[in-house]
């Protein structure tokens, strides 16, 4: 990726970026700004590569030409800051670096003034290694950035954030700040809490998302919103998330599902073709919930390979194998995956059971088709009838190697689904140019939590139903959301939002939020509600993952500036840091049981 050269106005600096000292400016006087990328010593000679955003430039210093510079050439160091001035020649042939824009000149320096120095940098910008540890490129994050795969990150970010800006304005969507002092959002993590000093015993919370504030635009008749937002959600630490991230919050009125997806798809095309990423089709596929969970065993399918999940229930309906027999009766589910042809030994397979324990199944089923029945440990236990139709419904080959998991479909959907990704890395059958967009549509509106003898929302509570809402079967709704997910990563989510009160209402009931709980937290939005709220709908996408997967990056640290720890450590600030006894009793606020900071 070229970095582009912005104007550049000329001063007593510089008149020239050093990744524009080009051939075509061979014979010209310029003057280059930037940091020392490195120096070497040549008999007598003194070479300096000079590093702005914008490249490298090869700085020659000569005893009889450099004048006093010469002296300054000699005690400059990695990092230090550096202007200098002098003739633009063009190298000998031998000494051309094709790898460099600049490659073919370098500038011959009459004058060079140290603008400031560095100490002896924590770790090398040029010549990085791959051994510096996370830890310490966050703690010293600004000389991290420094380097060139940091910046080209940054530099891709802003490109699809100025693209998504630039596409939003050109539809007419109007940029809105919301506030990030607030009440409880409803996305159904924990808040971030601000404590109050002028209503002591008060809170703020953080937004988990602006989802009521563009609810209440459109109430307020702005029709067409979006955002780039930042979300706080005080999640259990998972590896590659961040508490705090970006979003694009989009929310129109008078649409329905079909003109949300299509202004999406229109939007990511044009996202997509400005970062460089790959072209997208349009109208894109959509799948339904249902047939993604039964197919793949997730609601976000890489669909760029097969491997899909074949329910076997009904091929075992009668079977007399004790541990399928119990899982059937108890209403689970028996589904397999064709691996294919594979020959793995016995320890691959009892890697395979202990991965399948590990997520969550109590154990797996391994075979291989031989003949009409099975080479397997499990052969014995079934029939040859079952054999036959289990072979006929996974469609296995002589060879092919089959794995079966019996357990609540719950259990089974999230074995299997991640065992297909698994098996796919296994077995490359990944085609890296291969690229498959996908929305998810006809979700369930709500799903039951077995923990908490609970409906929960599966996206939020202000989904709208498909339909009238029948609150004595909150099971059986749909909901009119809709998931785009980039092979097998869900990329953004959102919905048609319910506008009238009265179904809001019952929704709350059916979630369990009693009508006080509430009008307490949401009182203003039932309000708004009944001052005439457009039929309205969004969605919001997840920028830092979008652009993880753009760049290629291997963490979502990687694309943002000053990311925290997987553990929520800002290790640059030092952030989250105890506060002064007075900031505390201002606030009203005793420590109860003060925890040693630790990482
Ligand atoms: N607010 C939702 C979220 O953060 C997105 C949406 O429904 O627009 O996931």
């Amino acid at each position: 990726m070229s970095t582009e050269a912005p104007p550049l106005r000329a001063n007593g600096y510089r008149d020239s970026w050093c990744g524009q000292v080009l051939p075509e400016k061979v014979g010209a006087e310029l003057r280059v700004a930037g940091w020392v990328n490195r120096r070497r010593d040549h008999g007598g000679l003194i070479f300096i590569d000079l590093r702005d955003r914008t490249g490298i430039v090869q700085l020659v210093f000569n005893p009889d030409s450099s004048g006093e510079s010469f002296e300054l050439a000699h005690k400059l160091r990695a990092e230090d800051v550096l202007s200098a001035s002098g003739k633009v020649v063009r190298r000998s042939e031998e000494t051309v670096n094709r790898e460099l824009a600049t490659g073919e000149v370098e500038l011959l320096v009459t004058g060079a003034e140290l603008l400031a120095g560095s100490e002896t940098p924590p770790f090398q910008i040029e010549g990085f290694s791959s051994e510096v540890g996370e830890d310490t490129r966050l703690r010293y994050r600004y000389l991290d950035l420094r380097r060139e795969q940091m910046r080209e990150a940054l530099q891709l970010r802003h490109r699809v954030v100025a693209a998504m800006r630039e596409f939003l304005d050109g539809e007419g969507f109007v940029d809105v700040e919301t506030p990030v002092l607030t009440r409880s959002t409803p996305e159904g993590a924990r808040d971030f809490l601000v404590p109050s000093r002028q209503q002591q015993g008060s809170f703020y919370a953080l937004p988990q998302s602006p989802q009521l504030f563009k609810q209440l635009l459109m109430v307020s008749g702005f029709e067409r919103y979006y955002q780039v937002a930042r979300c706080f959600r005080d999640e259990a630490t998972r590896a590659d998330r961040q508490a705090e991230f970006t979003q694009l919050d989009v929310e129109m009125s008078f649409v329905d599902g079909d003109d949300v997806i299509a202004v999406n798809e229109r939007l990511l095309a044009h996202v997509f073709e400005r970062a460089g990423g790959p072209r997208i089709e349009t109208p894109m596929q959509r799948m339904c919930f249902d047939e993604a969970m039964g197919r793949f065993g997730t609601d976000r399918p890489d669909l760029r390979f097969g491997l899909e999940l074949v329910d076997l229930g009904d091929a075992l309906r009668a079977t007399e194998f004790k541990v399928f027999r119990s899982v059937l009766d108890g209403g689970g589910a028996i589904r397999g995956i064709n691996a294919g042809r594979r020959e793995l030994p016995r320890s691959e397979l009892d890697g395979l059971i202990s991965r399948a324990q590990e997520l969550g199944a109590k154990g797996l089923v391994w075979a291989f088709r031989e003949g009409e029945g099975w080479r397997s440990p499990t052969a014995k236990f079934l029939s040859e009838g079952e054999l036959a139709d289990l072979n006929r419904r996974l469609g296995a080959e002589e060879g092919d190697l089959l794995l079966l998991v019996a357990d609540q479909p719950a259990v089974v959907n999230a074995v299997l689904g991640q065992m297909r990704l698994d098996l796919a890395e296994r077995f490359d059958l990944i085609d890296p140019e291969e690229n498959r967009l996908v929305w998810i549509v006809d979700w369930p509106l709500m799903e039951w939590n077995e923990g908490e003898k609970r409906w929960d929302a599966l996206h939020h509570p202000f989904t709208a139903p498909a339909g009238e809402f029948d609150p004595a079967q909150p099971g059986a709704a749909r909901a009119q959301a809709y998931d785009v997910v980039w092979n097998g990563q869900e990329l953004g989510g959102g919905s048609i939002r319910i506008h009238d009160a009265r179904t809001q209402e019952a929704v709350f009931a059916a979630l369990g939020i009693d009508a006080e709980t509430a009008r307490a937290r949401f009182g203003f939005l039932l309000e708004a509600l009944q001052y005439g709220a457009p039929p309205h709908g969004g969605i919001a996408y997840g920028v830092d993952r979008i652009v993880q997967r753009l760049y290629g990056a291997e963490t979502i640290r990687d694309v943002i500036a000053f990311p925290k720890t997987a553990s929520g450590f800002d290790l640059l600030t030092g952030a989250p840091a105890p506060v002064d006894e007075l900031q505390l009793k201002e606030l009203g606020i005793g420590i109860h049981k003060p925890k040693l900071a630790g990482h």
